[in-house]
């Protein structure tokens, strides 16, 4: 049932300021207020008026769509960004401006950080789990940093995700190292210890609830630290980074996860011109692909029709784009891990970058 279904109900008011916005409650009462219509179909919307705060709200409210011009393009959209088209390709293909592909790409990463959290909160605790630091980069290479990634190898669940910016290393010429060194006198360096702040916010939430788990990873020196002062047992296994990375490697499945955000996001090609701008959108981006990859796309291209939250017990069938964006969740009701609060309101900030913009938007969420 979506929001536009006949007969459909308001789970509770949406003013985060009334006592019935947080906890649903059989006590909670609201009316019917007539309509309003629109331009765009469905035309007729209805209004209802919370009997409690008195305020007035629509079934557009609760959609996924809300204060949205052209609520057509983002359920393509999705498909598009995990489907390796950059900003510009999607908005010529939706002849519609670069700056609205922008807007609706963060809305969706905004929806699916929320939507993610909780199916996590669903998930019971993981016995084993596989991390890794993707690398990549944001404004130019002289900018690279890691997503950090958790996935559970027994059936592909991507976990969860953090971000840790790092100073550009390995081979560069003469001018490329007076170009960093230029760089880092005005902007500053990255923090030395980024990489372990981030993988030990990741292993935190990853291992909430349980009491023992077992890590495996490759042999970065930033990830024993990172495993300190946690709430668990972990048992860390380490495959060294330099071993051939195949199926009978252990960090197989985040090895696959690494493969299928090169090939599924276009700024994470190799040798693309779509490189992300912004540390932050690359994490808006990454939070649909990892909704896609658990809840959409099978686990398998070639075997049965399995996603990776039917094989955890999260979700009762593979899911469609339509069942991802059928309800709006509100910000207001789910808590965030600290990262993932930061990139909900766009707080990451690109050193390069003077002015980085943040979502301060009421209405569209
Ligand atoms: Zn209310």
């Amino acid at each position: 049932m979506t929001t536009n279904t006949p007969g459909w109900q308001p789970p509770h008011c949406p003013n985060p300021d009334c006592q019935f916005h947080q906890h649903v409650s059989p006590a909670w009462r609201y009316k019917r207020k007539g309509y309003f219509t629109r331009r765009c179909a469905p035309k007729r919307i209805p209004r209802f008026t919370c009997l409690h705060c008195g305020r007035n709200f629509s079934t557009q409210t609760f959609s996924t769509s809300y204060w949205l011009k052209r609520p057509d393009l983002m359920p393509r959209l999705f498909l598009q960004l995990v489907g390796s088209m950059c900003n510009r390709q999607a908005a010529r293909a939706e002849r519609v401006a670069p700056s609205t592909i922008q807007r609706q790409a963060s809305r969706l990463g905004r929806h699916c950080l929320l939507f993610h959290t909780l199916q996590l909160q669903q998930i019971g605790p993981t016995p084993e789990i596989v991390v890794d630091g993707f690398e990549t980069f944001e404004w130019s290479q002289f900018h690279p940093f890691h997503h950090n990634v958790a996935v559970d190898p027994a059936t592909g669940y991507f976990l969860h995700h953090t971000d840790s910016p790092l100073r550009r290393k390995g081979r560069m010429t003469e001018q490329q190292k007076r170009r960093r060194a230029a760089l880092e006198a005005s902007l500053g360096r990255p923090d030395p210890k980024a990489v372990r702040k981030g993988m030990a916010e990741l292993i935190e939430v990853v291992t909430r609830g349980a009491d023992k788990v077992t890590i495996r990873s490759d042999d970065h020196p930033a990830y024993p630290p990172a495993m300190k002062r946690l709430n668990c047992e972990i048992e860390h296994r380490i495959t060294p980074g330099k071993q051939h990375r195949d199926q009978h490697n252990s960090l197989w499945e985040v090895n696959l996860l690494d493969l299928l955000i090169r090939h599924s996001t276009a700024a994470h090609k190799r040798q693309t011109i779509a490189w992300a701008k912004r540390r932050q959108s690359s994490a808006e981006k990454l939070a649909v692909l990892q909704v896609w990859r658990n809840n959409v796309k099978r686990r398998w291209e070639n075997g049965a029709a399995v996603t990776p939250a039917l094989l955890r017990g999260v979700a009762d069938r593979v899911l469609t784009v339509r069942d991802i964006l059928k309800e709006r969740l509100f910000r207001t009701r789910i808590e965030l891990p600290e990262s993932w609060s930061r990139y909900y309101e766009r707080g990451v900030e690109t050193a390069a970058l003077a002015v980085n913009r943040r979502h301060g938007l009421t209405y569209a969420f």
